[in-house]
C-alpha cells in the first residue's frame, strides 16, 4: 500500500499510525512542515485497519440537528480566545477527576497536544494557538483511559472525527469539542516567525499569544514574552497574522476540508460570535463572546452543567455562519500558494509579507475611511 488516503485530503490525524498493531506507520514532516503517514512497507501486513480507522474514508454526511447560542463565560478569563467556554468545560471535567487533552506550546514553541488531569495545569492549554498541533501518541493514550476516566478532547473538527474514527466505538465518558476552523498553518511558518523576532529583540520567547485581548477580543494583539520585556502588536498589524489570515501556508486538506457542519463528529464547537453586535448587540463584552454549538444529548448534558457560570442566548445558524463561513465551506486556495510555499524556504518572514500581503496606501487610506 502506497497511501492511505489521497495526500490532499490527508489531515494528519494520526488514527491510522495509532491503530496500526505493527507500528508500520510513522508521521513524517513533508518539505513545508506538516506530518503526512509514511508506510514502512517492510512492516505493513496489509490488514487494512489504518484505513478502516481513516475519519475520510469513513467519513458519513449527517444532517444538521444541532442547537446554537451566543454566550460567554460570567468571569471571561483574559487568556482565552473568544467568550472563555473552554475552562468553564475544563473544569467542570476536571471536577470529577476527569482528563482534559487540549494544546499546548511547548518551551521550544512547538505545538503538542497533552493531556492533564489538575486545574492547576489548565493555564497552557487555554487560547488559540493558529498552527497545526502535534497530536503523537494522544489517541492510544485516551483508547487505555477512557474506559475508567471521563476525558475531554479539544481540537479541529477533524482531529476530533480522526479521534473518533480511531476509537470506532461511542463511549459515554468521552467529550470531544471542535473549534470553528477555517485552517492550519505549517509549524514551519511559526517557526520561522519565532526564530526571527527572537533575533531581532535579542532576547528569548517564554511565552506566546495568538489572541491577547489586551487591546481588546475584536482588536486583539499579537504577544510575545520575553525573559525581560513584552512585545505586543495589534493583529492587523502582525505579519505572522496576516499570512495565516491570507490562508497562504494552510495544509492542503483546509482547502477542501470535509469536517465542515454537516459531517462533524463533536459533542460541541466553539468559535468566536464575530456578529454579535450586528444581530445581538446586548451580549457584546469586549473581553470576547462565543458561537457554542451543541450537537448530542452528552454535549447538551455538559452545558447544562456549566449553564449557571455563563450567560447565553438562542441563536440561528445562519447568524453564526454570517461571520464565520468557514463553518460551512472551505477557504478558497490562494493562486499564489505555490509561489508563497517555494518562497517560504528562502526567504524570511518581512520579505514575505512585503511580497504578499502589504496593504496598500489606498486600502489603507480606505480602511482609515471605514474607521
Ligand atoms: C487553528 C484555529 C482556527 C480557528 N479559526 C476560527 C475561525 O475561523 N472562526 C472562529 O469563530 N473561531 C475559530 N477558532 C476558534 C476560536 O479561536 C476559539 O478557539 C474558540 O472560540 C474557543 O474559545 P474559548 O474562549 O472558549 O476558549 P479558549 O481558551 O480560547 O480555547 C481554545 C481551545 O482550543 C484548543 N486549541 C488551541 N489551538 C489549537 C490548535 N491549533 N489545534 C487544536 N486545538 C487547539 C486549546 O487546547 C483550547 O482547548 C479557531 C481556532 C483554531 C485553533
Ligand atoms: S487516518 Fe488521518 S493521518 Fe492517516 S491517512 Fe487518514 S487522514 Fe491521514
Ligand atoms: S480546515 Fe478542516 S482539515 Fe483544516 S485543520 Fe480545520 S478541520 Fe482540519
Amino acid at each position: 500500500m502506497k497511501e492511505i488516503v489521497n495526500s490532499k485530503l490527508c489531515t494528519g490525524c494520526t488514527a491510522c499510525q495509532n491503530i496500526c498493531p505493527k507500528n508500520a506507520i510513522e508521521m513524517v514532516e513533508n518539505e513545508i512542515g506538516f506530518l503526512y503517514p509514511k508506510i514502512q512497507k517492510e512492516k505493513c501486513i496489509s490488514c487494512g485497519l489504518c484505513k478502516k480507522a481513516c475519519p475520510i474514508l469513513s467519513k458519513k454526511e449527517k444532517e444538521f440537528q444541532g442547537k446554537c447560542f451566543v454566550g460567554y463565560a460570567n468571569e471571561i478569563e483574559k487568556n482565552t480566545s473568544s467568550g472563555g467556554i473552554f475552562p468553564l468545560l475544563a473544569n467542570s471535567v476536571l471536577k470529577e477527576n476527569g482528563i482534559v487533552v487540549g494544546a499546548m506550546l511547548d518551551e521550544q514553541m512547538k505545538l503538542k497536544h497533552v493531556a492533564i488531569e489538575k486545574r492547576e495545569e489548565l493555564e497552557p492549554l487555554k487560547g488559540s494557538k493558529y498552527l497545526q498541533s502535534n497530536l503523537g501518541s494522544i489517541f492510544s493514550y485516551i483508547k487505555k483511559e477512557v474506559p475508567h476516566k471521563k476525558i475531554l478532547f479539544v481540537g479541529t473538527p477533524c482531529q476530533v472525527s480522526g479521534l473518533k474514527s480511531f476509537l470506532n466505538k461511542e463511549y459515554e465518558n468521552l467529550i470531544c469539542v471542535d473549534l470553528i476552523c477555517h485552517g492550519v498553518v505549517t509549524p514551519f511558518l511559526f517557526k520561522k516567525y519565532i526564530q526571527e523576532l527572537e533575533v531581532s529583540k535579542k532576547d528569548k520567547i517564554v511565552s506566546f499569544s495568538f489572541r491577547d485581548k489586551s487591546t481588546g477580543w475584536d482588536t486583539y494583539s499579537v504577544s510575545a514574552q520575553f525573559t525581560k520585556k513584552k512585545y505586543t502588536e495589534l493583529q492587523k498589524k502582525n505579519k505572522y497574522m496576516k499570512l495565516f489570515l491570507a490562508n497562504l501556508a494552510l495544509r492542503e486538506s483546509c482547502y477542501n476540508c470535509q469536517f465542515k457542519i454537516n459531517s462533524k463528529s463533536a459533542d460541541i464547537t466553539l468559535g468566536d460570535f464575530w456578529q454579535v453586535k450586528e444581530f445581538y448587540p446586548e451580549m457584546y463584552q469586549k473581553e470576547g463572546v462565543s458561537a457554542i454549538v451543541v450537537h448530542t444529548k452528552k454535549g447538551k448534558d455538559l452545558f447544562l452543567k456549566i449553564k449557571d457560570q455563563m450567560n447565553t442566548k438562542k441563536c440561528k445558524l445562519e447568524e453564526i455562519l454570517y461571520g464565520n463561513m468557514c463553518l460551512s465551506k472551505s477557504v478558497t486556495i490562494p493562486l499564489q500558494r505555490e509561489e508563497f510555499l517555494n518562497d517560504m524556504k528562502k526567504m524570511n518572514i518581512k520579505k514575505l509579507a512585503k511580497k504578499y500581503v502589504k496593504t496598500s496606501i489606498v486600502k489603507k487610506v480606505i480602511n482609515k475611511l471605514k474607521g
